[in-house]
């Protein structure tokens, strides 16, 4: 019998850290099948397309991304499979309105894709069943993008029904990753030199040790007693379960990176109610000082969203008051976007869309004032940095993170990724500082 050639295949991913952990992980699944990735679509005789949902403007990427896919597929034999969280949410939908897709499949069926790899899947099919167990993925097997800092999933799901979010209803319910599997993949990043671990999850401070019951500071615990990586990171925490030790954990482990994304979403406690947070501004501040207090220094990055139903001119000047109070390190801003199901889409979308796009350019613009400022005071100070690879925007320069997970593009004459080095800092941009590594 002839041999078939192996599948050449290539991902493309839009969204979040944990769609683009998951794509690590299909990359895996797919190599083992016997594929080969591909640089570039149009190299590719299977593209996967790994989704996000959250808001109508990330829907609306996609499908101009499958309507450039539908163009090289009239050019060239091609496969296209949709996966992810627009997977699950639109489902047979896709097939009918998107003919050049073959295959949907929702975010908890990425392992049935290793059978893509040998061209074992029925054209046209759908797969978004659920499933309430954890799917463990052999840690070995993970592709993954960065050979400094590795993303380790901790948790699925999220259990909160924020009113205005769709994640719920793509990702299903909370489920948790045993602690003991975590370990596993935390060593095996260790083995293979990673001086980084990123914890996910899109509630990850809810997580509990399915076996043990240990709750999330705990797990940071063990984490941190994993010889090898030097940094760690999680995200994304609720504040709702942002409970003290957590606080408290992070400040007796200094391994634990001094910096935190905590979304805010709305800095007035009326809105906050309405969104189903679960916590009021002055909770939120309450943990703010918390934090600053056990960490002076810890830099905070958080999510905003403007121009929720009802959202009055006092409501966002209040926004505003809690950026200038906390002074975020970094800030993600979006409109409102109604999205299916959710409980937010049954209210009028009332603020008109200029108001939204006039708020957001406002957040934006204190934001940015706010880290031009606080770089500003960097100049001339030295600070480790994790060497991550070349500048994508800046490719005679290195780029790195530092503890506080600032971009820091910097000079250096021998290649620092995959180590930490000592960088003088000589610039600074809004979003990213400029510096030397020292000798
Ligand atoms: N689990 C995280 C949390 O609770 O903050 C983040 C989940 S979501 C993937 C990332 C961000 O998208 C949210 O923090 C929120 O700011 C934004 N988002 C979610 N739904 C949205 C919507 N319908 N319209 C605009 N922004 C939205
Ligand atoms: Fe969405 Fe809220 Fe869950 Fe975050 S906590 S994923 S915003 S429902």
């Amino acid at each position: 019998m002839r041999k078939q050639k192996p599948v050449r295949f290539f991902i493309r991913t839009f969204g979040c850290q944990m769609n683009e952990s998951d794509s690590e992980r299909v990359s895996g699944l797919l190599h083992r099948a016997g594929g080969i990735a591909a640089d570039r679509p149009e190299d590719a005789d299977l593209v996967i397309v790994n989704t996000c949902a959250v808001r109508e403007k990330s829907e609306e990427k996609l499908f101009s991304y499958l309507g450039r896919l539908a163009y090289l597929k009239k050019r060239r034999s091609v496969r296209i499979a949709v996966v992810g969280c627009v997977a699950q949410l639109r489902g047979w939908e896709i097939l009918e309105k998107y003919p050049a897709v073959d295959y949907v499949f929702g975010p908890d069926n990425a392992a049935e894709l290793e059978a893509l790899a040998q061209r074992d899947v029925a054209l046209k099919s759908v797969s978004t069943s659920w499933s309430e167990e954890w799917h463990e993925t052999s840690p070995e097997l993970i592709r993954r993008e960065s050979r400094a800092s590795g993303y380790v999933t901790a948790m699925e799901g999220c259990d909160n029904f924020c009113a205005y979010c769709i994640v719920p209803y793509t990702r299903g319910r909370e489920k948790y990753r045993p602690l003991a599997s975590i370990l596993d993949e935390v060593r095996d990043l260790a083995r293979k030199g990673y001086l980084e671990v990123v914890l996910l999850g899109q509630n990850v401070n809810s997580y509990k040790d399915p076996d043990s019951g240990k709750p999330f500071a705990e797990m940071l615990k063990e984490v941190a007693l994993v010889d090898g990586p030097g940094w760690i990171r999680f995200l994304t925490s609720h504040p709702k379960n942002f409970r003290p030790e957590i606080a408290e954990a992070m400040a007796d482990i200094p391994k634990v990176c001094r910096e935190l994304h905590l979304p805010l979403q709305s800095g007035s406690s009326a809105v906050l109610k309405k969104m189903k947070r679960g916590y009021s501004r002055e909770d939120y501040l309450d943990i703010v000082s918390l934090l600053r207090r056990l960490m002076p220094g810890i830099s905070l990055s958080t999510d905003i969203i403007v121009g929720f139903p009802g959202e009055t001119d006092r409501d966002f000047e209040e926004t505003l008051e809690v950026l200038r109070t906390v002074r975020f390190g970094s800030l993600f801003s979006f409109r409102y976007s109604p999205r299916p199901m959710t409980e937010a889409s049954k209210l009028e979308d009332s603020v008109p869309k200029e108001v939204k796009q006039r708020r957001l350019a406002e957040v934006q613009f204190l934001q940015k004032e706010i880290q031009l400022e606080d770089h500003r005071r960097l100049v001339g100070k030295t600070m480790k940095v994790l060497g991550l690879g070349r500048g994508r925007k800046t490719p005679d320069l290195y780029s790195g993170r530092n503890e506080n997970n600032q971009v820091v593009n910097f000079r250096s004459a021998e290649d620092p990724t995959g180590r930490f080095v000592e960088v003088r800092i000589t610039g600074f941009g809004p979003y990213s500082l400029v510096g030397e590594k020292g000798g």
